[in-house]
């Protein structure tokens, strides 16, 4: 999702209070920044954020960062989240790479993953955001017992996901290949903005919850 490059984002994003910069100054920081023990979720590459607002909305005693790379689309954020003011939100402008800069280990509760881009280049497989490399990332900073929760519509980018886990001994808590006729995985599911118009589009949704297995 690349916006064009509205004029001003930069200036935008620098002064909204919603947006943490110094991000690598948080880690370990994250329930002193919100000011609450409750637990930190993440979204990475959150787009617009209806997903990461709607959830913040529904779960107050939660706290919830959403993480975007490209600035045009934060902006989107940071203007909804001008308007919501959710006190347990906050925004980093960041490439998900870098994200055990940011967060401590088991900072975080869970991590939600939507829509990621599907990098179908075969050379291209460690950026997706669920090859092992990443889960490697995700394993740092979840906390035991959290999870990393994963829509899609794309399939070949599914699968690809279910063998990376198996790979790198993640365990499978649930999967569907057609999440809004599964009326139990469907139950409280809140649609993102690429949902919608996948779905729309016929579509089915894919999703999965894996977790890491606990250290011995
Ligand atoms: N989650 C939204 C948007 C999906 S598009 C929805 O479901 O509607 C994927 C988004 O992830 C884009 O906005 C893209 O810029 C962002 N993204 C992709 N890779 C990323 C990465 N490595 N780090 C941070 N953001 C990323």
């Amino acid at each position: 999702m690349r916006l064009r490059n509205i004029r001003g984002s930069r200036e935008a994003i620098a002064e909204s209070p919603f947006v943490v910069h110094g991000e690598t100054g948080q880690k370990g920081n994250w329930k002193a920044l919100f000011g609450n023990d409750g637990p930190v979720y993440i979204e990475i590459g959150m787009g617009k954020g209806q997903f990461l607002m709607a959830q913040a909305k529904l779960h107050p005693d939660r706290n919830y960062v959403g993480i975007e790379k490209y600035s045009s689309v934060l902006l989107r954020a940071i203007e909804k989240q001008q308007q919501e003011q959710l006190p347990n939100v906050r925004l980093i402008r960041m490439e998900a790479e870098y994200i055990t800069d940011v967060f401590e280990k088991k900072e975080a509760a869970g991590i939600y993953l939507n829509f990621s881009d599907p990098w179908p280049k075969d050379r291209h497989a460690k950026r997706r955001l669920t090859s092992r490399q990443f889960l490697k990332r995700y394993e740092q900073i979840i906390e035991p017992g959290g999870i990393v929760q994963f829509k899609t519509d794309n399939t070949a980018l599914f699968d690809f996901s279910l063998e990376e886990a198996k790979a790198a001994g993640w365990e499978l808590l649930c999967c569907t290949r057609d999440l809004h006729k599964d009326r139990t995985l469907s139950a409280g599911n809140i649609m993102t903005e690429y949902e919608e118009r996948f779905s729309a589009a016929g579509n089915p949704i894919c999703m999965m919850r894996i977790k890491p297995r606990p250290e011995m």
